[in-house]
C-alpha cells in the first residue's frame, strides 16, 4: 500500500538492533507502574499500544532508589524480585515486533516525599519538600543504582533503558545551574555539571554492554532562569554520545518552568527546530516530541531532516492504533489528542489512575472492554454531543443496530462552541473523529430531529439512551432579560459584543469566554508559532544564548476591557485544572483582565453592572455582560420513575447532571453504558 507517510513507516536500524518505524511512544506514569499486582493492567496497555504499530515504547519512570520516588513507595527497581512483573510488560510488547525501554527516573527536588535530594539544598516552588545537598558519596552511589537498575531490566526482558534528564528531575538539576550551585567536581561550569549524567551512562553502559539501547531525555529548552544555552546543550549532548548513549530524546521546559509546552495552545509541533539544532552536532539517532498529535506534522519534522523519531505519548493513549492507522491510510479514524490534561496529567498530579478524556480505555484495556453482541438490540440515542456520540459508536461497534436523534444540524454539542476558543482548535478533531466512527460503525444519524418520547416508543426501541445535554443557566437579577445580556452560547456562537464586558461565572467557561474576547475576532487560529513564543517569552532561535531560552514577552493588547466575576470569596480560577489553570490565569493577567470575587450581582442597567462588594455598591461601566454560570440539565424526554415505557431508558452526561458537567464524564459514561447494552 503506498502511503504519505513513509518517513514515519521507515525502520531505524541501528546495529545491534532494528526498530520498526519512527514512532516513539514516551514515558507517561500511568500509576499502575507504581504498584506489582497492577502490572497484568500495564501489560494489558502497553500491548495494545504494541498491537497497534508503534516502533518503541517507554515506560512510566521506575526509581533507581528511594531517594528518587516521585511518591512515597513509588516504582522502584534495584531488586531481583522486580523482575517477573516487568516480564508481564516486555512479553506483552515484544509479542507484536514492538521494542520497550524501561524509564529511569530520580526525581531529586520534584519529589514529593521526604528523603528528596538534589545537587544544592534549594526547594522547588512546586514541591513542599526541602531536599538535602547530595554528598560525593550518595552521588557515587546513584551512579552505581542507576547501573544496577539498568542491569536489572535487561534481566527484566527490556531492549534498554531511558534516563531522564530533563523537565527539572535530578539529572537536570545538576545539568543547570538553577538548582546547581555546587563548587566541587559535580558543580561550575558545565564539564562539571554533566559529570553526574555522564558518569551514568558510562556506568549503565559497562554493566548492561554494547547491546542494548540507552536513551537520554535531554532538556533541550530549560526555559527557567539561570538554565543552560544551546551551547550548553550541545556540549551535553555530543558528551553523552561519546559516553555510549544510543538515542538522544528532547525534554523541553522544567515542570516549574510557567511556560507552556504541553497544552492545547501551545502550537503543534512548536519546538521541533530546538532538536533540530542539537541533531546538527550529533550522529546518534535524534527524537523529537512535544505537541506532535498527527501525522501530517510528524511526517513533516521527519521529512524535513530535523529528527530521526518523533515522540508522542499522550497521542497513543488517545489512539493505541495510530500507527496502523497511518500505515493503512485511515488517519480521519485517528482519535486525535486533544492535548487537555484533563485525564491524564491532572490524574497523576491527584494520584489518581491515568486515563484519557477522549479514549476511556486507556490504562482500562482490562476493565472497560467492548464485546461483540451476540443478541442486537434496537437502540436509540438521544443527542448528538460527545456523550451521545460516544454511547452510539461503541453500541454500534459491537453489533447493535443504533440510531442518532440530534436536534439541530450538527453533531459536537458543547464541543462546538469549545472548538472556536483561542488555543482550543484541537477539538475540531474530536468532533471529526466521531462523525467518522458513526459512518463506519453503521449509526443511522438524524440530524434536525427533535424527537419525543411518543415517536421513540412508536419506532419500537429497546433502549434508549438519554443523552440531551445542557443549556446555559440564565441570569436571574433585574435587567437580565436586557439585550446587552448574552449567554456564553450566544457569544461563541458570534454575538456582538461591546468593548467593555463583564463575565460572570469564572468557570473552565469564564476562562474560555474571556480569552475569546481578549484576541481580534480574525486572529488566525491555530496562532502563528512566532506570536506565540513572543507572547510567552520564548528565544525563537534555535541556537539561543539567552539563558533557559527565555526573553522578555510582549503582549499584544487586549481588544476589550474586562471584567472576570464570581460570588465565591476563593482565588478565581483554582477549580481548573492542576496543569492547564495556571496557564489560562496567566494569560487574562498579562491582557489585564480585571478578577474580582466575593462579588453580589445587583442589577444591570443601560449604565452598565451593579454590583456589591466589600458592602459597598459599584457600577460597572460595560456595554455587554456574558454569563457564564454554569448549565442545567435537558431531560424531559426521560421517563419518571413510575410512568410505564416500552424501551428502557438510560441518561447520561450533562443530561443526568449538570454541575460539574466534563467532557471526561460524558465520554467515558457513555462507552461504559454502551459496552454493557
Ligand atoms: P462551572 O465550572 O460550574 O462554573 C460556573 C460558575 O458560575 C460557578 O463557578 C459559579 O461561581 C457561577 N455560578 C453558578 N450559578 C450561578 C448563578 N446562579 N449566578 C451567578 N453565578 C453562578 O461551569 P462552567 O464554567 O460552565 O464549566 C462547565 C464545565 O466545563 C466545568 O466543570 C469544566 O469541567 C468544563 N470546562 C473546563 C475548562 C477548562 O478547564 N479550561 C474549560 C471549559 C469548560 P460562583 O458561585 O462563585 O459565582
Ligand atoms: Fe490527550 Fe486529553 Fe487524552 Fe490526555 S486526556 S491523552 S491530553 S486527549
Amino acid at each position: 500500500m503506498t502511503t504519505r507517510y513513509a518517513n514515519i513507516l521507515k525502520p531505524l536500524h541501528l546495529g545491534f538492533t532494528t526498530i520498526k518505524n519512527r514512532v516513539v511512544m514516551g514515558s507517561m506514569h500511568t500509576g499502575l507502574e507504581d504498584r506489582f499486582y497492577n502490572y497484568p493492567k500495564l501489560a494489558a496497555y502497553f500491548g495494545e499500544r504494541a498491537k497497534g504499530g508503534v516502533g518503541l515504547i517507554i515506560t512510566g519512570g521506575i526509581s533507581p532508589n528511594r531517594q528518587g520516588w516521585l511518591l512515597p513507595a513509588g516504582g522502584t527497581m534495584n531488586n531481583l524480585a522486580d523482575v517477573a512483573p516487568h516480564r508481564l510488560v516486555t512479553h506483552a510488547v515484544h509479542k507484536h515486533g514492538a521494542k520497550i525501554l524501561m524509564q529511569i527516573l530520580h526525581s531529586g527536588r520534584y519529589g514529593y516525599q521526604p528523603f528528596v535530594v538534589s545537587a544544592s539544598p534549594i526547594k522547588s516552588p512546586i514541591s513542599p519538600f526541602k531536599p538535602r545537598q547530595m554528598s560525593e558519596k550518595q552521588i557515587l552511589e546513584t551512579i552505581e543504582d542507576y547501573a544496577h537498575t539498568a542491569s536489572i531490566a535487561k534481566k527484566a526482558g527490556y531492549d534498554g533503558v531511558e534516563v531522564m534528564g530533563s523537565e527539572g528531575y535530578l539529572l537536570n538539576q545538576f545539568l543547570s545551574r538553577h538548582v546547581n550551585q555546587r563548587t566541587d567536581r559535580w558543580g561550575g561550569d558545565i564539564e562539571n555539571r554533566m559529570r553526574f549524567a555522564i558518569e551514568i551512562v558510562k556506568a549503565i553502559r559497562e554493566k548492561v554492554g554494547e547491546k542494548f539501547i540507552i536513551c537520554f531525555r535531554l532538556s533541550m529548552l530549560d526555559l527557567v532562569h539561570d538554565g543552560n544555552t544551546m551551547q550548553e546543550v550541545i556540549t551535553v549532548a555530543q558528551a553523552l554520545e561519546k559516553s555510549g548513549v544510543t538515542l538522544l530524546n528532547t525534554g523541553i521546559g522544567w515542570h516549574e518552568a510557567r511556560i507552556p509546552t504541553i497544552v492545547t495552545s501551545v502550537p503543534r509541533a512548536a519546538f521541533a527546530d530546538y532538536t533540530a539544532e542539537v541533531k546538527k552536532h550529533v550522529a546518534i539517532p535524534v527524537i523529537a516530541s512535544n505537541r506532535i498529535n498527527m501525522p501530517e506534522t510528524a511526517e513533516e519534522i521527519l521529512a524535513a531532516g530535523k529528527a530521526d523519531m518523533v515522540q508522542m505519548a499522550r497521542p497513543l493513549l488517545a489512539d493505541a492504533f495510530w500507527v496502523s492507522k497511518t500505515a493503512t491510510n485511515r488517519v480521519d479514524e485517528i482519535n486525535t489528542c486533544i492535548a487537555c490534561n484533563q485525564a491524564c496529567l491532572d490524574h497523576t498530579f491527584k494520584n489518581k489512575r491515568a486515563t484519557c478524556l477522549v479514549n476511556p480505555r486507556a490504562a482500562y484495556e482490562t476493565e472497560l472492554v467492548y464485546v461483540k453482541t451476540k443478541a442486537p438490540k434496537k437502540i436509540a440515542v438521544v443527542g448528538g454531543g460527545v456523550a451521545g456520540m460516544s454511547a452510539a459508536t461503541v453500541a454500534a461497534s459491537r453489533g447493535h443496530k443504533v440510531t442518532l436523534f440530534e436536534a439541530s444540524h450538527e453533531v459536537g454539542g458543547q464541543f462546538n462552541l469549545a472548538k472556536v476558543v483561542p488555543g482550543k482548535e484541537e477539538f475540531h478533531e474530536t468532533i471529526r473523529y466521531f462523525k467518522v466512527q458513526i459512518e463506519r460503525t453503521g449509526v443511522e444519524l438524524r440530524l434536525n430531529t427533535r424527537v419525543n418520547r411518543e415517536q421513540l416508543e412508536r419506532e419500537g426501541f429497546d433502549e434508549v439512551v438519554v443523552a440531551t445535554g445542557v443549556i446555559p443557566r440564565a441570569l436571574k437579577i433585574a435587567g437580565s432579560q436586557a439585550p446587552q445580556v448574552l449567554s456564553y452560547a450566544e457569544v461563541l456562537r458570534g454575538a456582538a459584543v461591546g468593548n467593555r464586558v463583564a463575565v460572570i461565572g469564572a468557570g473552565g467557561i469564564g476562562f474560555d469566554v474571556s480569552e475569546f474576547l481578549l484576541k481580534p475576532e480574525h486572529q488566525p487560529q491555530p496562532q502563528p508559532l512566532a506570536d506565540w513564543q513572543r507572547e510567552w517569552g520564548i528565544d525563537p532561535n534555535p541556537n539561543y544564548i539567552s539563558e533557559g531560552g527565555l526573553q522578555a514577552a510582549e503582549v499584544a493588547h487586549p481588544v476589550r476591557e474586562i471584567y472576570l466575576l464570581q460570588r465565591k470569596t476563593t482565588p478565581l480560577g483554582i477549580g481548573l485544572g492542576k496543569t492547564t489553570g495556571w496557564v489560562h490565569r496567566a494569560q487574562l493577567k498579562k491582557h489585564a483582565v480585571k478578577m474580582l470575587r466575593g462579588v453580589q450581582y445587583q442589577s444591570i442597567t443601560d449604565e452598565g453592572l451593579w454590583i456589591k462588594t466589600n458592602g459597598y455598591d459599584q457600577l460597572l461601566r460595560v456595554d455587554t455582560v456574558v454569563v457564564c454560570a454554569g448549565q442545567e440539565s435537558v431531560k424531559e424526554i426521560m421517563p419518571t420513575e413510575d410512568e410505564f415505557t416500552l424501551a428502557n431508558y438510560h441518561i447520561i452526561g450533562g443530561a443526568k447532571l449538570a454541575a460539574e458537567l466534563d467532557a471526561k464524564r460524558a465520554i467515558r459514561e457513555g462507552a461504559e453504558l454502551a459496552a454493557k447494552l
